[in-house]
């Protein structure tokens, strides 16, 4: 079986360079080319002997990622992009492009999926709507980054984990290619600049905590009561709010950093006075921000936004409570924005 370049580490390129019979500077060279240059085929590493290039090609090979569709939003230029991985599967990525201070836009976020689908059900999802089918592989997370950038002008310096699936779930393959995203001769993305995205498992929270990465942690919060938020993710029901906080804490005291808290704003169902008053009470000792994120309507779960006043207000609750919180800059709002809405179409 052929293995996917994409998918290996530094280390483990050096055990390929001892066992072709080549000298440990030719790992280098072969990562250089695989995460930095980004070439699709040993055949452009020009630098390499022909020799080790065949060699090379008998057990090895770079992943193969098409874009199939290709959705421009007008008033950002969001461009979201429906990938196609080599066993016709299909998956979300999405390039943002920020305003800096002199409204130029000067940096890029890709916004990458972890799994084929997700199996954790929330209801507001259009990825949870559509059913899970499988991880994604260390070359498919990373080759993702990679997709991004070749249509892009802008070097993408930011990358977070919240496309389709549950990227704690494949935690061992995430936390492999973060390591591949960090390292200094290939894409250079560093810890701070990498948001991992989760709804909430306990147990993988813990463990993030111990992998030294210094990553933006983001929970999927979305209710401050486990009656709100149980009756919108199932996850719920397995680690209540006690235990979700009590994690976050323990990521916090371990790694020094800040835990993101993602509140998706549904009215008449979390968006009231009395729900933001729940919400300061819930994260009042957390050392945390919460972004406020208008929900995307996603037809088949039948949500919608609260007004503009209404989200106004909530924000203001949680101020005056102490709270760190934004409104999210929103993105793409003419194309499928929400989580699996392009390609649960694209099923249809
Ligand atoms: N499974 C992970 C990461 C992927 S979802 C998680 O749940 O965190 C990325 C983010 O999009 C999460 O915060 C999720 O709650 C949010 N999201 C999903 N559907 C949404 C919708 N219709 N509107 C707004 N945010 C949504
Ligand atoms: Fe999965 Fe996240 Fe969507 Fe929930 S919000 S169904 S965990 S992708």
């Amino acid at each position: 079986m052929v293995q996917d370049l994409r998918s290996l580490n530094m280390e483990e390129m050096g055990i390929i360079s001892d066992k072709l019979g080549v000298p440990r500077y030719r790992a280098q060279q072969l990562f250089h080319w695989v995460f930095y240059k980004a070439v699709s085929d040993i055949d452009q590493m020009t630098n390499l002997p022909k020799l080790f290039r065949m060699s090379l090609k008998e057990s090895y090979y770079i992943s193969n990622i098409l874009v199939k569709n290709k959705q421009v939003a007008s008033q950002d230029n969001t461009t979201k992009l429906l990938l196609q991985l080599e066993d016709g599967e299909t998956i979300e990525t999405v390039l943002m492009n920020y305003e800096n201070r002199n409204h130029q836009r000067d940096r890029a976020t890709v916004c990458i999926s972890s799994q084929v689908g997700c199996k954790m059900g929330c209801v507001f999802c259009a990825t949870g709507l559509s059913g899970w089918k499988r991880n994604l592989t260390v070359g498919e997370i990373i080759g993702q980054i990679m997709a991004a950038q070749s249509i892009s002008q802008i070097a993408v310096r930011n990358v977070v984990l919240m496309g389709m699936g549950e990227p704690l779930l494949n935690f061992d393959n995430v936390v492999k290619a973060v390591r591949l995203m960090n390292h200094e001769d290939g894409l250079d993305i560093g810890g701070r600049r990498i948001t991992i995205s989760t709804c909430g498992l306990v147990p993988q929270i813990m463990k993030l905590a111990e992998e030294g990465l210094s990553l933006v942690l983001a929970i999927s919060l979305h209710g401050a009561t486990d009656s709100v938020r149980g009756e919108l993710m199932p996850i719920n029901a397995k680690y209540p709010l006690k235990e979700l906080i009590k994690a976050c804490k323990y990521y916090v005291e371990k790694t020094g950093r800040r835990v993101t808290f993602e509140y998706a704003l549904m009215k008449n169902i979390n968006s009231s006075v009395k729900d933001a008053e729940h919400l300061g009470r819930l994260l009042a000792a957390v050392n945390c921000n919460v972004n406020l994120i208008p929900i995307n309507p996603v037809v088949e779960a039948g949500f919608i936004r609260p007004s503009v006043q209404e989200i106004d207000r909530f924000k203001k609750v949680l101020e005056v409570m102490g709270v760190n919180v934004n409104i999210r800059e929103e993105k793409g709002t003419d194309i499928d924005a929400a989580c699996g809405q392009l390609r649960s179409r694209s099923l249809k």
